[in-house]
Order: structure tokens, then C-alpha cells, then sequence
């Protein structure tokens, strides 16, 4: 069918139908050098929900006019029924310009609220498809929103490969959960001076036929994205106390398990966690869990099972502690009872040995606050190891007390139960 421009009444937005049709007509007829874009008012849902469907809808009314009066005679818009607005325009020259252009003047304030425009857009190549010329805008809006509002984005051919490579591996982690394909290694963790073992750290590890092992900072990520996240936190949880007592020499040893923001936030979380722990017979005091501290201050919720979990005599650390936003007032404020001091925290300046400013500081304001557990993490050297024994600190970690490694491994060393780490000395 084809779309006849000249019936449409200038300057009135079009049906989303017609306006797909003509972006057909001219994939057919003209094949490149035409374009779509997907605009988004930045919170949109929470306008609506805010303010009423009234006051949305004259925002959108409002934006799409100046919108149109930026378009020319052969350019279309049409306004999605969830309030994104497609535009269809007929030439791609300049295009950057053009959507900065349209961005900045679509965006504006109604009587009632602001709407502060974003966009992405897709331009036509030889043997496209209409509907994936449109589905590249989408996934270009996407991009735009995860950097800023405001933004303004073009669908690349790598944009557009890494969006299929992170829908191939959300199939393919999904299998591997199914099939119960994903194990469980164990890292030390250490008392020191001496480098008793008092721990162990579980890290979930992917082994994939393609890909060989997948690192967790790829699959977690995709994993809280596809809410997989809850059932692999539950079976590394299971695994890793079932582990521990099959390998009875880890007794006396707490066993540490990665525990993510939205795990925390599911209200199901603190009773998962006893069940594991009665049904696997292993006593909560031999359980921590470890939480980064924006996962710590994500919500209130988050925090009442923080504190239930505490209560059951389970311990939490705070993760990573040093990156992103820590704060040194949350040490004080949060439900903790260790913190886990990030290697790019305590080697800022000098990337062979920790910093004593920041040992001392942390340990001046854990004891200040009843924190007991300090764990330095990524110990690398024998020579940081005795640093951080000469600095007071209690407990580390890392690749020179110890790599990650099975449970066959792991747990089995000579010094599960009390002894010293074979490799220190
Ligand atoms: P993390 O909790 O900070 O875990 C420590 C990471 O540092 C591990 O990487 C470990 O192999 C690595 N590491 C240990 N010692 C050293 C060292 O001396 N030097 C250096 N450079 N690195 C060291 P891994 O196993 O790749 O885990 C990456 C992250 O994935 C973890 O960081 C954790 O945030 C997340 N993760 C792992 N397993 C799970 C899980 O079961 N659930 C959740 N939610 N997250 C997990
Ligand atoms: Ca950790
Ligand atoms: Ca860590």
C-alpha cells in the first residue's frame, strides 16, 4: 500500500500506522538517505502518574506542535500511543544537528510541568526494513536515556552489535541457569598477621561452551537486567553452604556470598536466606552476606531486611567500599558489621603498597562505630601484606593469599580449619 502525503492535514500529527507506511514507501522507492527518530520526555510515566493523564497529555499536545513547527513539508510525526514521538525525516543531511536542534526546541514547560526532550534515531541503509529502521531509533533512544536527559544518539553498527551480543548472552545465561550450568569458586580471606584462614568469598564463574568462562561483571549485570539475578543468587547462596559442609575442614570459617540491590529489594530475600541456612544445616553466625553501599541505601525495604538478617545473626559487609559514592558517614549510619576496603581505595597514590592514611582512617572510624570486620581486598604482593600486618589492619584478601578457585581446591587446602595459606610466606 502506499501512503499518500498530500491527504494528511499539514502541521496534525499522523497515526503511528501511516506513519511506518510511508517509511516502507520510501525503504522501497528510495531505499537510503531518509531517517526515523524516537523522541522521549525524560520521566514521562511519572508526569502522568504525578500529574494526571490531562496535564500529560498537553504536555505531549505542546511539544509535538513545536516539534512539527521545526519539520519540513515532507517530514512526518506521529505521537506513540506510551508518549514517545517518531519522526520520519525525509532527509538524513546534518542529521545530528537537526535532532540537537529539535531537542532543544521541542523541550519546554506547559502551565504544569517541564518536559525536557531525549532522542535517538536510525538512519536508512541499503536493503533495510521499515520496522527495523524504527526498532534502531528505539534502540538509540535507550542509549540516550541510560546517558543523560538531554541526550541526542545515532544507532552505529557497534551500538547495534553489542544490543544483540546482550540478547544472545540474556538467552544463553537463562539456559545456563536452567540447565544448572553455573558453579561456585572460593577465595580466601585472611586473619593477619600469619594469614590464618577465617573465610572464604563464593564468586559466581559462567563456563560457557563459546565463550569459555564468563567473568561475573559481565553476567551479573545482564542478569539483574533480566531479573535472573534472584535465582542465581539463591543457588550460588545454596551451593556455597552446601560446599561448605561438604568439605567439613572450612568449619569454624564464615562463608561470604555477593548479595545484589535487587535481591535486597525482593521482600522474599531474609526468608530465602534462613531457609537455605536451615535446610543446609549450617548455622547463620557462619554466614556473611556482602552489599555495596548504594545496594545498602537503595531502599527502606532493603534496609529492613538488612536489619531481620542481622538480627538471625547473619553478618553484612559492605562491599567495595572506596568506589563509587562511599561516604564515610554511612560506615556509622548503616545496618554493617564489616567493610571490605576497595584496592583502588587504599592504593590511590602508589600502586605497589596501601596507603596508611586510609588504613588508619578506616580503622579510627570503624571502631568508632562498633564495626569489627576490615578486610583489605586484591592483595597482590607479599610486600602489601606485610604493610597492612605492620598498619593494624585484621583481615585481607587477594590474588597473593589466595586465587579464587573450586571447591575441590579451595576448600581442601591445608589451611581450611586454621593453618596458613600455603603460598604466603
Ligand atoms: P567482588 O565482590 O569485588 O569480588 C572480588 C573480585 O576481585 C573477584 O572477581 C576476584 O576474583 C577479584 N580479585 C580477588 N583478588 C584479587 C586481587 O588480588 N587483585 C585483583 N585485581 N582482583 C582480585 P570476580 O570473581 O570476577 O567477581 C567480580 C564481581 O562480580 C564481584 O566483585 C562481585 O561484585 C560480582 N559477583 C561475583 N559473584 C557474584 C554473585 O554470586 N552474586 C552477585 N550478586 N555478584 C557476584
Ligand atoms: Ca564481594
Ligand atoms: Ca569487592
Amino acid at each position: 500500500m502506499t501512503t499518500d502525503l498530500t491527504t494528511r492535514v499539514p502541521g496534525v500529527p499522523v497515526e503511528p500506522v501511516t506513519l511506518c507506511e510511508h517509511a516502507a514507501t520510501l525503504v522501497r522507492d528510495r531505499g537510503t538517505g531518509f531517517a526515523v527518530a524516537r523522541f522521549a520526555v525524560y520521566d514521562f510515566p511519572e508526569i502522568r502518574s504525578s500529574l494526571g493523564a490531562e496535564a500529560a497529555t498537553d504536555l505531549l499536545d505542546h511539544i509535538s506542535e513545536r516539534i512539527q513547527s521545526r519539520l519540513g513539508p515532507r517530514d512526518l510525526l506521529s505521537v506513540q500511543p506510551d508518549g514517545d514521538m517518531l519522526v520520519l525525516l525525509d532527509s538524513a543531511a546534518g542529521l545530528e544537528d537537526r535532532l540537537h536542534d529539535l531537542v532543544r526546541e521541542g523541550s519546554g514547560w506547559t502551565a504544569a510541568a517541564y518536559g525536557q526532550l531525549s532522542v535517538g534515531a536510525s538512519v536508512a541503509v541499503a536493503h533495510d526494513d521499515a520496522d527495523a529502521l524504527v526498532s534502531r531509533a528505539g534502540l538509540a533512544l535507550e542509549e540516550a536515556g541510560r546517558r543523560a536527559p538531554g541526550a541526542v544518539t545515532i544507532c552505529t553498527a557497534p551500538m547495534l552489535a553489542s544490543a544483540r551480543q546482550r540478547v544472545t548472552l540474556d538467552v544463553d545465561l537463562r539456559r545456563a541457569v536452567e540447565g544448572d550450568r553455573l558453579t561456585v569458586h572460593y577465595q580466601p580471606v585472611v586473619a593477619l598477621p600469619g594469614a590464618r584462614i577465617v573465610g572464604y568469598e563464593a564468586l559466581a564463574r559462567w563456563p560457557d561452551q563459546q565463550r569459555g568462562w564468563v567473568s561475573p561483571d559481565a553476567f551479573i549485570p545482564a542478569a539483574e537486567r533480566s531479573g535472573l539475578i534472584a535465582d542465581i543468587g539463591l543457588r550460588v547462596l545454596r551451593r556455597a553452604l552446601r560446599d561448605k559442609r561438604r568439605y567439613g575442614a572450612c568449619r569454624n570459617s564464615w562463608m561470604s556470598v555477593n548479595v545484589s540491590a535487587v535481591q535486597l529489594d525482593d521482600v522474599h530475600f531474609t526468608h530465602e536466606v534462613l531457609r537455605a541456612l536451615d535446610q543446609e544445616g549450617v548455622p547463620a553466625d557462619e554466614l556473611r552476606i556482602e552489599v555495596t553501599e548504594s545496594a545498602l541505601l537503595a531502599s527502606a525495604r532493603s534496609r529492613a531486611q538488612l536489619i531481620e538478617l542481622r538480627k538471625a545473626g547473619i553478618r553484612v559487609l559492605v562491599d567495595d567500599f572506596g568506589t563509587g559514592f562511599s561516604s564515610l558517614a554511612s560506615v556509622r549510619r548503616l545496618p554493617i558489621d564489616g567493610i571490605k576496603i576497595s584496592r583502588e581505595l587504599l592504593h590511590d597514590e602508589e600502586p605497589g603498597m596501601p596507603d596508611p592514611t586510609v588504613v588508619r582512617a578506616v580503622r579510627l572510624l570503624a571502631a568508632g562505630a562498633g564495626v569489627t570486620d576490615i578486610i583489605a581486598e586484591g592483595v597482590e604482593s607479599a610486600l602489601e601484606v606485610r604493610a597492612l600486618s605492620a598498619l593494624g589492619m585484621p583481615f585481607a584478601q587477594g590474588f597473593h593469599l589466595g586465587r579464587p578457585a573450586p571447591a575441590s581446591r579451595a576448600l581442601r587446602w591445608p589451611g581450611a580449619g586454621g593453618l596458613a595459606v600455603p603460598s604466603v610466606n
